[in-house]
C-alpha cells in the first residue's frame, strides 16, 4: 500500500527544533551558562503552553468538563498557539475522534495500536485522513465560541507573535537574547511538544488499567508529572467528562488544581465530576474480571468462581445502598427537610451501611486476590 504524502512543514519543524535544542542547549551551557532568570522564564512558558493544552484544549474545549470565563478562554487560546499544536478547533476535533474510535487503526487519528512512533509523532508527518482534515462537524459547539473561531482564523499569526514575541521579551528583560532564543524559543517548544505527544503514545502503552481494559489507555503516575496530570489516562478514557484526571488527593494533577482554583475565583463554573459510586463500580468490576480470568486457567475452580461472583453481587448491592443513602442524606440536609432526630437516625444508618460495605469489600478483595 502506498503511504500518504509527507507533510514537509511538520517534518522540518519537528526535526529542526529537536536537533537545534540537542545541540544548542549543551553548547550554550558549557560556553556561557544559562542564568536563573532565563531558566525560570523557560519553565514558566512551558507551564503556560502545557496548561493551555491540558486545561484549555483538552478538558475545556474537547470534553467540556467545565465552563470558563472569556478571559480564561483567551488566555488558553494564546497559550495554545504558543504551544504550536494547531488551533483549538482542529485539536479538539481530532481528539473527539480519538475518544470515539480509540484504538481503531483506520479511524483513531493517533491509534496506539499502530505503534509508539505513529501515535507519538508519525501521525502528523504524513497526510493521513486528508479528506477529513477540515471537517469540524463534531465540534459545532466550539464553532459557536467566538474565541475559538478567532484563534482558528488567526492561528498562524498568533503562533508567530507568541513564539517570537515571548522569546524576544525574555531576551530583552534579561539582556540575553541568544539564551532566551534557545531556552524559551526552541527548548520550551520541543519539550512542550513531546510531553503532550506522550499522552498519545506512552499513556496508551505503559501503566495500569484500574478502571477498564476495553481500550489501551493506561494510568501512569510518572507520566502525570510531565503532562500536568494527564498521565491518569485510563481513568480519563472511561470518565472523559470529569474535569479531573488524577482523582486522589495525592495524584499530581495541576490541571485539576488550576481549574478548581479558577472556580474559587469565579472564572470557571459547572465543574463536572463522576459520581464516586460509578468509579468504585468500575474498579470492582475490573478486579472481578481479572480474578475470573485467573480462575479460568484452573480446571478445579468452578466452585471458587461461583463464590467470587456471589460475594461480588452482595458487595455491589451494599455499595449501591450506601451511596443511595448518602445522596439522600445530602439532599435532606440541603433542603433542611428533616427534623434533627430523623437526620441523626439517617446518619447512624449511613454509618452502619458504610461499615458493612467496607467489611464486605475487605473480605471480597481477600477472596479475589487469592484466586
Ligand atoms: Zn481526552
Ligand atoms: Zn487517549
Amino acid at each position: 500500500m502506498n503511504k500518504p504524502p509527507i507533510i514537509w512543514t511538520n517534518v522540518i519543524l519537528f526535526s529542526s527544533t529537536l536537533l537545534a535544542a540537542l545541540i544548542l542547549v549543551p553548547w550554550y551551557q558549557v560556553t556561557y551558562g544559562f542564568d536563573a532568570f532565563v531558566i525560570i522564564a523557560a519553565v514558566a512558558s512551558l507551564f503556560f503552553c502545557g496548561l493551555s493544552i491540558t486545561a484549555g484544549y483538552h478538558r475545556l474545549w474537547s470534553h467540556r468538563t467545565y465552563q470558563a470565563h472569556w478571559s480564561v478562554r483567551l488566555f488558553f487560546a494564546i497559550g495554545g498557539a504558543f504551544a504550536l499544536q494547531n488551533s483549538a478547533l482542529h485539536w479538539s476535533s481530532d481528539h473527539r475522534v480519538h475518544h470515539k474510535f480509540v484504538d481503531i487503526n483506520d479511524k483513531d487519528p493517533y491509534s496506539a495500536k499502530r505503534g509508539f512512533w505513529f501515535s507519538h509523532i508519525g501521525w502528523m508527518l504524513r497526510h493521513y485522513n486528508h479528506e477529513q482534515y477540515d471537517d469540524y462537524s463534531n465540534c459545532r459547539d466550539l464553532q459557536r465560541d467566538p474565541i475559538v473561531m478567532w484563534q482558528h482564523k488567526h492561528y498562524l499569526a498568533l503562533t508567530l507573535i507568541t513564539n517570537i514575541g515571548f522569546a524576544l521579551l525574555v531576551g530583552w528583560l534579561s539582556g540575553q537574547m541568544l539564551a532566551s532564543f534557545i531556552a524559551v524559543g526552541i527548548t520550551r517548544l520541543v519539550l512542550s511538544h513531546h510531553f503532550t505527544f506522550f499522552i498519545n503514545s506512552w499513556a496508551h502503552m505503559w501503566g495500569s488499567q484500574p478502571y477498564t481494559d476495553k481500550n489501551t489507555a493506561k494510568d501512569n503516575a510518572l507520566l502525570a508529572v510531565f503532562t500536568h496530570g494527564e498521565g491518569y489516562h485510563n481513568f480519563h478514557h472511561i470518565f472523559e467528562s470529569d474535569y479531573r484526571n488524577g482523582i486522589k488527593w495525592y495524584h499530581y494533577d495541576p490541571t485539576k488544581w488550576l481549574i478548581k482554583t479558577l472556580s474559587w475565583l469565579g472564572l470557571a463554573t459547572n465543574l463536572r465530576k463522576t459520581p464516586q459510586q460509578k468509579i468504585e463500580q468500575a474498579q470492582l468490576a475490573m478486579i472481578l474480571k481479572r480474578s475470573t480470568q485467573r480462575l479460568d486457567l484452573r480446571h478445579d475452580a468452578e466452585e471458587m468462581k461461583q463464590k467470587l461472583h456471589a460475594e461480588y453481587e452482595i458487595l455491589v448491592t451494599k455499595l449501591n445502598e450506601f451511596y443511595t443513602l448518602k445522596k439522600r442524606l445530602f439532599e435532606v440536609k440541603k433542603r433542611k427537610a428533616l427534623k434533627d432526630y430523623d437526620k441523626l437516625q439517617l446518619v447512624k444508618q449511613l454509618k452502619e451501611l458504610q461499615q458493612s460495605f467496607e467489611q464486605q469489600r475487605q473480605a471480597w478483595l481477600m477472596l479475589a486476590n487469592h484466586t
